[in-house]
């Protein structure tokens, strides 16, 4: 049985397929909708190139019976309580992601994390109306960017000192420039008190104007439904390297779990398509009885004011950032976390895709650079 049909979920019954599981699935889904891709919800959705983003997936051909606008509310040894009542299970896969978090007030507020979500936000981008983006993170660039093509006049308010503070630190301060080319204004350090009927409140007592407000601000896994259950819940779903939980025959994967890395002898959750396109595998292979493990080097991108933004790796193992090109100069350049022994931690890259790849591998593979021909651009990375 499977819970949650988003991405890691329908990944979940083709990987259980793959690993040549004969008998019966089921796939519950909150919404009514078949699952379907979230990135292109803040980009091409919004942008007005698409109405759908359903996963290209033949469900019939693998045989799985789909039970959408379906929840579940509980967990106990081999029973998933739903809404539609009590289903047993002998090995469940808990894919149920995450939710945003929204903020305090009476006014309106868009969040993005639907396809309805996407579609009722697009409708609101129209030219001229004041769209007001709360947190300049991955979403609200990307939200900013598509409204500011929309020609609405956008501001972006980040509690932040720099635009994907929390994601990048200091290294999130080379985006500023973006938002002012783009038309939009940004203004960092503003705390969001309240959101009120016509725009704002900052807790300066500040207020910002809008006739639309977004919020952006984050999202935290979709778990709550298992307090009670023996499933052991702290920042999403406990589970170790092969992605099982504390209860026998049950895996968790994609935004809702948080496993254990080897490579980085930490616990990762992470709220990126390919950790929930990848995952599943591994899940699969641990609920049938095989020796998977997953340790992965994090990927993801964005898309944002017509910039290519694409990371690999993981930050916080890093002592120094080295920057390859200039990010004042045309456009192209990277960001480069190296650990203690010069060894790369984590890449960002922006409109430098060959970068990111091979500093994938390299992050993947552990060897030393060299940081005097790291900082010169000319040089391919697999070459320093
Ligand atoms: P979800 O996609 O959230 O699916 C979980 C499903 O479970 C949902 O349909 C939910 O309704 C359902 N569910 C929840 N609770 C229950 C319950 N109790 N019972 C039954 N069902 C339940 N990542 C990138 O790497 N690059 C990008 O550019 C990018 N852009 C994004 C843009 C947007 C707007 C969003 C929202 C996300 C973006 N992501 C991006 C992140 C990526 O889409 C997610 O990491 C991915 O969707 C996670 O998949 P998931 O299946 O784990 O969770």
């Amino acid at each position: 049985m499977v819970v949650g049909a988003g991405l890691a979920g329908v990944r979940s019954v083709e990987a259980l397929r793959a690993h040549g599981f004969a008998g019966r699935i089921t796939l519950i889904g909150e919404e009514r909708h078949r699952p379907y891709d979230r990135p292109p919800l803040s980009k091409a959705v919004l942008l007005g190139e698409t109405d759908s983003t359903v996963v290209d997936s033949d469900l019939d051909a693998l045989d799985v019976r789909l039970c959408l606008g379906a929840a579940a509310k509980g967990l106990r040894e081999g029973v998933l309580e739903t809404t539609e009542g009590e289903l047993e299970y002998d090995g469940l896969v808990i894919a149920t992601g995450a939710t945003p978090v929204r903020l305090r007030g009476e006014g309106r507020q868009h969040v993005l994390r639907t396809i309805d979500d996407a579609l009722a936000l697009r409708e609101r981008l129209v030219p001229g109306a004041r769209v007001a983006v709360i947190g300049a993170g991955w979403i609200g660039a990307e939200v900013a960017t598509a409204a500011a093509r929309a020609g609405c006049a956008v501001t972006v308010v980040e509690a932040g000192e720099t635009p994907l503070a929390a994601a990048l630190g200091a290294v999130g301060g080379h985006t500023i420039p973006w938002y002012a080319q783009a038309g939009v204004e940004l203004r960092l350090g503003a705390k969001v008190g309240t959101i009120d009927a016509d725009g704002l409140t900052l807790m300066s007592g500040a207020r910002v104007k809008a006739d639309v407000v977004v919020t952006g601000v984050g999202v935290r896994p979709a778990v709550e439904w298992l307090k009670g259950s023996a499933v052991e819940v702290d920042n999403g779903v406990v589970v170790d390297e092969h992605l099982r939980t504390r209860l026998p025959g049950v895996v968790a994967v994609g935004d809702c779990a948080s496993w254990w890395s080897r490579r980085f002898g930490t616990r990762l959750r992470v709220e990126h398509w390919d950790t929930a396109l990848q995952a599943p595998d591994t899940a699969a292979a641990a609920l049938l009885g095989e020796d998977a493990v997953y340790d992965p080097v994090p990927y993801f991108w964005s898309e944002q004011f017509g910039h290519m933004v694409q990371f690999a790796g993981h930050h916080p193992a890093a002592e120094r950032v080295l920057l390859r090109g200039d990010p004042r100069g045309e456009g192209k350049w990277a960001a480069c976390w190296l650990t203690a022994g010069d060894r790369l931690a984590a890449i960002l890259t922006v409109d430098r895709p060959r970068d990111v790849v091979q500093g994938r591998r390299i992050v993947e593979a552990g060897h030393r650079l060299d940081p005097a021909r790291l900082t010169d651009p000319a040089v391919p990375l697999r070459d320093c």
